[in-house]
């Protein structure tokens, strides 16, 4: 078993290291998974998926999510909160999404400290993802990149 971080309060990102080469994927049966969902939920449940299968898996499950949420938002009872998904992945596919959010607040002076902190973290994880580095998140970082880091 991998040690516990119930602790911390985490509401939707995994930080831990999602890759297992021995899984197979809980999509198309592959081996060797990028990505991992976790259902903080009794019982828990995990998936994982190959990099291949997880843009399509997430966008389903959080759909998923969404429309509990809603439900839940609707009922009349006093049913607790539907539980969520935690994800962790090294998909390139998130930090595109990831970029696109953020890119929204460019242009704030608040924004260039962060944006420089986010290329640290994307360079420091990008000998791990899956797949070879996309343009855009290239451009990014060589925008974003401290000449002190790499
Ligand atoms: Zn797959």
């Amino acid at each position: 078993m991998t040690h516990s971080r119930d602790s911390v309060v985490c509401v939707s990102v995994d930080d831990s290291d999602p890759r297992d080469p021995m899984a197979k994927c809980d999509r198309c049966g592959k081996q060797g998974t990028i990505a991992r969902a976790t259902r903080r939920a009794e019982p828990r449940v995990t998936l994982r998926f190959c990099g291949d299968c997880w843009p399509v898996a997430w966008s389903e499950l959080r759909k998923r999510q969404d429309e509990e949420f809603r439900r839940w938002e609707l009922s009349e009872d006093d049913s607790p909160q539907p539980p969520g998904w935690a994800t962790s992945s090294r998909s390139w596919h998130d930090v595109i999404e990831f970029l696109g959010l953020i890119k929204q607040a460019e242009g704030s002076a608040k924004a260039s400290g962060h944006f420089a902190k986010v290329a640290a973290e994307i360079s420091a994880t990008a000998h791990e993802m899956s797949g070879p580095m996309p343009s855009e998140v290239e451009t990014f970082l060589k925008r974003w990149s401290t000449p002190s880091i790499g």
